[in-house]
């Protein structure tokens, strides 16, 4: 697929996640806040779901995989030994014309995005991304903390916890799902780039000699996650970077790219980080962390292959790829082709109109729903509009009450790509939504 064909108007994307209540901007009351978003309730929903499902293929459906949830403030001393002090770092220009900040490496062609001037940038300078705070009442130098800006140093200085409390053997590894923080110079592209997101990041730990062959599972592994989550797969390619743009630890890295409107951009980074952090922390802190293999009756310092996602960037992706308009019976119907694992509501209970007759008993089967699915109600103008809407957001499956509900105590449900109907008892009705929804 070339970058044309993907025709998909982020500025369309843009506007159902705020009508629709899935992301809002951040302190919009006041003029919102640069870089950062906040989900709204169908946000929330995507948002967990699709951390539910890394976790179901990640942790939970595989024996050499265990979960962590670090805190997100650490030692100052972590980010020291990890490089992030010295070298966690963007070159940033400005433009002398409309004094606009920039990325360095995101200028093409000496012209700026904002103004199109061109050769007007001051000298290319290196500005940190770690956010600096202070613990304790004194802010000064003894104080200060970061907010940090990736999970992974929360598992590498667990190694040797983690190892003890669950007797793991190479090669397994450490998952985490959590909140990073980059002051980045020039967030953009809605929810791409922003200076507070999430992370879900796995922690692989193999025999050094072992690491080349890992790499490569994690990246299929990786992309198949997408696929099977429904993404098309020609919307997806691994790209590797070449070696002079590795990043300091790294001995190699490939990234799942996927092409969104603005390009093809990274989704996730899968990088042989080789044994550098859990030297860099035995160094640093005088704790040995390395593994000692039984079998072959010597310790080893294991490489470590990282495939680490956002959870904003997959989100944004999978609303993209999503995506149709399509024209019914001369009518516009916008669709998101949601995995029903990922959609925010499962099901949507409708009674046909708000006749006083109707109404009782479509509450009572949203009651019947609510404790086995993440359901909505909806009896607000027609029955033809409030599929739509259910549409609009990826509700899998409408289920509708009418007038015969009264009399055969059956209902229909209508898949939402289809928009095929089929009646099935209200008796029943549990069992042929679970049938229909795969487990998340
Ligand atoms: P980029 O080159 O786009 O700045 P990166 O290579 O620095 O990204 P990594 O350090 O590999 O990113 O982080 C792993 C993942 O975390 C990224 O693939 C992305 O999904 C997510 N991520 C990183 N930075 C941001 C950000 N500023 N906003 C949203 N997600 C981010």
């Amino acid at each position: 697929m070339t970058e044309t064909e993907n025709r998909v108007d982020m500025d369309e994307i843009v506007s159902l996640c705020k009508r629709r209540g899935f992301i809002f901007q951040s302190s919009e009351i006041y003029g919102g806040l640069a870089g950062a978003w906040d989900y709204g309730p169908l946000g929330v929903e995507m948002k967990n779901n699709i951390k539910r499902a890394w976790w179901r293929t990640i942790v939970q459906e595989r024996d050499d995989m265990v979960g962590m949830d670090a805190a997100i403030l650490m030692h100052p001393q972590v980010w020291v030994a990890s490089g992030h002090v010295e070298t966690f770092a963007d070159p940033m220009v400005d433009c002398r014309n409309c004094q606009g900040r920039f990325r360095a490496d995101e200028i093409e062609e000496n012209r700026c995005p904002n103004c199109d001037a061109v050769g007007q940038f001051t000298e290319a300078r290196m500005f940190n991304l770690l956010f600096k705070t202070f613990a304790g009442p004194v802010e000064d130098e003894a104080g200060v903390v970061y907010l940090r800006p990736e999970t992974a140093q929360g598992m590498f200085v667990n190694f040797e916890n983690v190892l003890t409390s669950t007797r793991k053997k190479l090669p397994f590894g450490m998952a985490q799902i959590g909140k990073s923080f980059r002051n980045e110079v020039n967030p953009r592209h809605f929810i791409f780039r922003t200076r507070e997101f999430e992370q879900m990041e796995i922690e692989f730990f193999v025999r050094p000699e072992d690491a080349p062959r890992w790499h490569e599972y994690w990246m299929q592994e990786r992309l198949r996650w997408y696929t099977d989550l429904g993404v098309r797969p020609e919307m997806l390619r691994l790209t590797a970077h070449a070696q002079a743009d590795l990043a300091h630890y790294a001995a190699a890295c490939s990234d799942v790219e996927y092409l969104f409107p603005m390009g093809w951009l990274e989704l996730e980074g899968i990088a042989n980080r080789r044994d550098f952090d859990l030297q860099q922390h035995s160094k640093e802190s005088g704790v040995t962390l390395s593994y000692f293999d039984e079998e072959k009756g010597e310790h080893v310092v294991p490489f470590i292959i990282e495939p680490s996602a956002g959870v904003d960037r997959p989100l944004l992706a999978f609303i993209v790829d999503a995506y149709r308009q399509e024209e019914v019976r001369g009518e516009k119907r916008v669709l998101l082709k949601l995995d029903p694992r990922l959609a925010p509501i499962k099901a949507a209970v409708l009674p046909l109109s708000r006749n006083e007759k109707l109404v009782p008993t479509a509450r009572e089967v949203w009651s019947m729903l609510r404790p086995h699915f993440m359901t909505s109600y909806d009896d607000a103008q027609s029955i033809g509009r409030r599929y739509r809407r259910q549409d609009e957001i990826g509700t899998p499956f409408c289920v509708t009450v009418d007038f015969d509900t009264l009399e055969d105590k059956a209902v229909t449900i209508r898949e939402r790509d289809s928009m095929e109907q089929v009646r099935v008892p209200v008796d029943g009705l549990v069992e042929a939504l679970r049938e229909r929804l795969p487990p998340c």
